[in-house]
């Protein structure tokens, strides 16, 4: 999987070597092991999927071109969407603090089952609606958001840290749905609209 990666143009040698390490097959169900290393996405129940390994990997490496990751680890991380754990376990490999929010309590405890194993002290997983963020972390380095809305909402910028920078999917003109990367400077916010993606929605509230 990682030297597909490489050849799809993944070039952070931090990301890749976090694809490396943390096993993708330990966060999906027993019948689609088999799949875990293919560049798809996958079903993780409650009607939500864990993204393609080149997504995933896609993100993580504009999140860490940003202001906010100077030479080596990112600083304090907030991941909206924990869903199975999978890229929770990544940014424990590439940040110093994350946090990471999930509406569905399903997929919570989930998340936290999954993870146990890898033992990472520095992931705080926490059950609630990330569309308010988590002011308590704040100010954050990154901010990373695997459900997309129609906007991205004002807590989540409120919350980065001047020179942090945000990756999030979100609805564009024709109801497709694309890739921005979000830059707090200390001149303002600037907003960058890259490629296509199709994550499941952004929704409010807890269930
Ligand atoms: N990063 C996850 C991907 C999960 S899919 C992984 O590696 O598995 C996106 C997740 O975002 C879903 O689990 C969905 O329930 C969650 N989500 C959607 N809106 C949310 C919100 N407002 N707050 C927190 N989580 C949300």
């Amino acid at each position: 999987m990682v030297s597909k990666l490489a050849a799809q143009g993944i070039s952070d040698a931090q990301v890749l070597a976090a694809m490396g390490h943390v096993e993708r097959h330990r966060f999906v169900d027993t019948a689609l092991v088999n799949q875990a290393y293919e560049d798809t996405s996958l079903p993780i129940g409650l009607g939500q999927t864990i993204s393609k390994p080149n997504v995933v990997a896609r993100m993580l490496e504009l999140l860490r071109q940003g202001a906010g990751s100077p030479a080596g680890k990112l600083g304090r991380v907030l991941e909206i969407g924990t869903g199975c754990g999978y890229q929770a376990a990544l940014l424990g490999q590439l940040a110093s603090e994350v946090y990471s929010i999930e509406r569905l309590r399903g997929l919570h405890d989930k998340a936290r089952e999954n993870l146990r194993a890898f033992r990472l002290a520095n992931v705080h997983l926490l059950f609630g609606d990330g569309m308010v963020g988590y002011a308590r972390g704040a100010p954050y380095a990154a901010i990373i958001a695997a459900a997309g809305g129609e906007a991205i909402p004002p807590a989540w910028i409120e919350q980065l840290a001047v020179g942090g920078r945000l990756v999030a999917p979100m609805h564009v003109a024709g109801g497709a749905q694309a890739l921005v990367v979000l830059d707090r400077t200390p001149q303002g916010v600037t907003q960058t609209v890259l490629e296509a993606v199709h994550f499941v929605p952004l929704k409010s509230g807890t269930s």
